[in-house]
């Protein structure tokens, strides 16, 4: 029988693992040991097998591989950069709006994304999981709460939970009337999509509430064959998908790349939902775009592909105060010129080929 190198079965977490591997330039290996020292690294064979090696610029790489660049922390950037802190009432909670809650149930993932919003907070060395004490006094929290209609469990990753811990938390959950909605915000159906299982999905079905799951991809070349098979185990057990991806520089920060990814979602029946705006976390700029960028792309994606294909281009205010749609507006008020032309004209819009209509049409 053929023996698989365990190497390659293995998941990376040291700069020399990814310098033996090809992956990282050995030439830059001090740098590395000095970004592994302050954020974790991962990259599970499932993502190592999605990156080409000979290509310096590869977007699979961009995401997971960490660069020198990481280093440099520019002005404005911050350690809590969405602001959970500040809406923090328990250990494990963040509740920013009414009707709803984070709850941060452990703080590792299968992968650690160089651009992660919460990079100073999650991997190995910072606290795993909450502890019983704290989680009951989240669960405490939540129940105490009746406009709690949805819990968003966030992390580090909740499905690298067990499915047995996972079971618990969802029974925990579903026992409370007013909680409605659970949903699950992960990157494991395409990092590591055999942690999918069976017995993970039954633990995710609960009576009670209903499980939304919002599946992280960025490139469409990360929902691959077992990715998307990960998904259809998912949606095939009735757990409807919705997508949530960060605009990246050098990763998908271009119209034909966005439009793959957004198709793709929807052919693996997950519906598109947001494109974050990259967060001010520290080292993270050289990823970033500008907001200009994603208007455009938005746009262009707007002339290219379906509604079903349309995600919301959202920015989480630093600070605390939310996300906010920032994609480009498409209603205005009439300049002097158009308004001469009819009395009735209350708006200018802009149509998906860029041209600009009066409305209501001229009589
Ligand atoms: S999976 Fe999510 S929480 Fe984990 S490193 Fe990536 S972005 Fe951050």
């Amino acid at each position: 029988m053929n023996r698989i190198d365990p190497k390659l079965t293995a998941t990376l977490r040291q700069p020399a693992e990814l310098v033996e591997r090809g992956l990282a330039p050995a030439a830059g290996l001090a740098d590395l040991e000095k970004v592994a020292a302050r954020y974790a690294i991962a990259v599970t064979p499932e993502i190592a097998a999605l990156i080409d090696p000979n290509d310096p610029a590869d977007p699979i790489a961009r995401q997971f591989i960490p660069s020198a660049d990481e280093l440099v922390v520019q002005p404005g950037e911050n350690a809590d950069p969405i602001g959970d802190d500040a809406h923090s009432p328990v250990a494990g909670i963040v509740h920013r709006y009414p009707d709803r809650v984070l709850f941060k149930l452990v703080h590792v993932c299968a992968v650690y994304c160089r651009f992660c919003f919460r990079r100073e907070m999650v991997g190995p060395g910072k606290a795993t999981a909450l502890s019983e004490d704290a989680y009951r006094a989240a669960l405490d929290y939540i129940r105490s709460h009746p406009e709690i209609w949805e819990v968003i469990l966030t992390g580090g990753d909740p499905l690298m939970l067990s499915p047995r811990r996972l079971a618990e938390i969802m029974a925990d959950l579903a026992g409370i009337d007013h909680v409605k909605i659970v949903r699950i915000h992960t990157r494991v159906p395409v990092a590591d999509p055999a942690r999918v299982s069976a017995e993970m999905i039954a633990a995710l079905r609960i009576a009670g509430a209903t499980t939304w799951i919002a599946v992280h991809a960025n490139h469409p070349r990360e929902l691959s064959a077992v990715a998307r098979a990960a998904c259809a185990r998912l949606t095939d057990a009735g757990i409807p998908l919705v997508s949530q991806s960060v605009l990246l520089r050098g990763v998908n920060d271009d119209a034909v790349t966005l439009e793959a990814l957004m198709r793709a979602f929807v052919e693996c029946r997950i519906k598109p939902y947001y494109l974050h705006h990259g967060d001010l976390a520290p080292g993270t700029a050289h990823l970033r775009t500008t907001i200009e960028q994603g208007q455009e792309l938005m746009r262009t994606l707007r002339g290219r592909v379906s509604g079903l294909c349309q995600p919301d281009y959202v920015l989480d205010i630093p600070g605390g105060h939310g996300k906010a749609p920032i994609g480009p507006n498409y209603l205005s008020q009439p300049n002097s010129r158009e308004r001469e032309l009819s009395a009735a004209t209350q708006y200018r819009i802009v149509d998906y080929c860029g041209d600009v209509h009066l409305y209501p049409p001229k009589p």
